[in-house]
């Protein structure tokens, strides 16, 4: 959903606003300095649109200057919203912390609509129009106690909030799921269990190739979206022949899919390519489920060793579900698609503001990040920018340690599952 930053001073009414936007009295209450809210986002909806209402209220949890506590949360608004809604208070005018925020506001670019609240009275709708100056636009004259103007004020914010991102896959489409892994390792045999005679070619990408490359599978009750079958089936000759042609052909159905399953001989040591893919679905984002094939030539031995190959070379991919498979004759490959069940909707799991902020107070609580250099980075704010995968912004006053970050990625995924998805921990230190 389009995102609403609600920026302000305390005490010039957002909370009221607040309140009034979202038609309840409940959850948002006045700012109480040195206190962070736990919940800073509310789903809101005005003439049958839908929005993410972000309040900046209680953001800082130190009691700072008040100048700049407010334009801390303006970077941070600004940064994370569509469309900014500035609350000034008219009966009181333009502070030097209004200024610093209109700045901030100004160098941005982003869509500003400006609220002058408490205008309960004519003489102080008088006095709004000097707001005009801001440079803003216009002032919209609200009084959130009386409930007047805010109707007209959702109306200018509906104008310059963009629409909902499209979203990439068709709703209800089938899922595309790509089946990687290098030569000989079972992919085609495995496809071919999979979709035995249920199989419709899709020949989609027009012009590139005679060869169908996707396929429609019924599996599980749901329709999948095979990604490159040619290409699995060496029906290209070159597949097999010239490596990068391979290698180009592997990344490109990584690309396409949703889903990734990497297949492994499990009856060989994992390769030196295995992780080379693994790390590519990893930077391209993408949902993984790891098959070990061949499960019928793993005796008590290898099993041994592969325990500790995993141990060593899938620690970057300790979260993905993993099967033990036999293409060969279809043993456990009913394990599949509840393996890509789960790793798709890790991959689609989205936290809310309120819920990652409460967690990470808890976690910063329970182990701060170390001092460097005399300096404790804090946390200020959180935000799930985006899923599938999942994408974190983390507002801090210094660069993390790489260890802490880890450290915040594993409780993430303890807290909230994320099974079978990469995360992204973007860090946005100020200045
Ligand atoms: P691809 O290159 O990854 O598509 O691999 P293929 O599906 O062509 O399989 C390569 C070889 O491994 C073939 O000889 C298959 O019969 C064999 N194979 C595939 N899956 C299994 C399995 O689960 N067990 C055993 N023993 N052999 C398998």
């Amino acid at each position: 959903l389009p995102v609403l930053a609600v920026v302000g001073r305390p005490n010039v009414g957002k909370s009221t606003l607040v309140n009034r936007i979202l038609g309840r009295r409940e959850a948002v209450v006045e700012d109480i300095p040195g206190v962070t809210r736990d919940r800073v986002s509310y789903d809101a909806e005005w003439n049958g649109r839908a929005f993410t209402l972000v309040d900046t209220g209680g953001w800082d949890p130190d009691a700072r200057g008040m100048a700049e506590r407010i334009r801390v949360q303006a970077e941070i608004a600004v940064s994370l919203a569509d469309a900014v809604l500035f609350v000034v208070d008219a009966a009181i005018g333009i502070t030097d912390a209004d200024e610093a925020v209109v700045r901030v506001l100004r160098k941005s670019g982003k869509p500003v609509v400006l609220a002058a609240n408490k205008v309960d009275d004519e003489r102080a709708e008088a006095e709004a129009f000097a707001l005009w100056n801001l440079g803003l636009g216009e002032p919209h004259v609200v009084s959130a106690l009386h409930g007047r103007g805010s109707g007209d004020l959702l109306d200018a914010v509906l104008e310059v909030l963009p629409e909902a991102p499209e979203q990439e896959r068709e709703i209800g489409g089938p899922r595309r799921i790509a089946i990687v892994g290098r030569p000989n390792v079972g992919k085609s045999s495995l496809l071919n269990k999979l979709a035995g005679e249920e199989r419709v070619v899709v020949d989609n990408v027009a012009g590139t190739t005679v060869d169908p490359v996707d396929e429609l599978v019924e599996l599980g009750g749901q329709t999948w979206r095979f990604i490159d079958t040619a290409g699995i089936r060496k029906r290209v000759k070159e597949a097999s022949g010239h490596e990068y042609y391979a290698w180009l052909r592997t990344s490109t159905a990584i690309e396409r899919a949703e889903v990734c399953v990497i297949v492994l001989a499990g009856n060989e040591s994992i390769a030196e390519q295995d992780m080379r893919i693994l790390q590519e679905v990893r930077e391209a984002g993408k949902a993984l489920v790891i098959a070990f094939n061949k499960w019928d030539l793993v005796d008590a031995e290898r099993r041994y060793y592969l325990d500790r190959e995993i141990e060593r070379d899938l620690v970057q991919v300790q979260w993905a579900p993993r099967i033990n498979i036999t293409a060969r004759t279809g043993w456990h490959i009913d394990r599949l698609v509840p393996a890509l069940d789960r790793a798709i909707e890790g991959w689609e799991t989205r936290i809310s503001t309120g819920a990652l902020n409460a967690f990470l107070g808890r976690i910063v609580a329970e182990h701060p990040h170390p001092v460097r250099g005399g300096k404790q980075p804090r946390i200020l704010f959180g935000s799930q920018v985006s899923s599938a995968p999942p994408v974190f912004k983390l507002f801090t006053t210094g660069r993390l340690d790489q260890g802490y970050e880890r450290f915040i990625e594993r409780r993430l995924r303890e807290e909230f599952g994320f099974v079978g998805t990469p995360i992204e921990i973007k860090v946005q230190p100020r200045e």
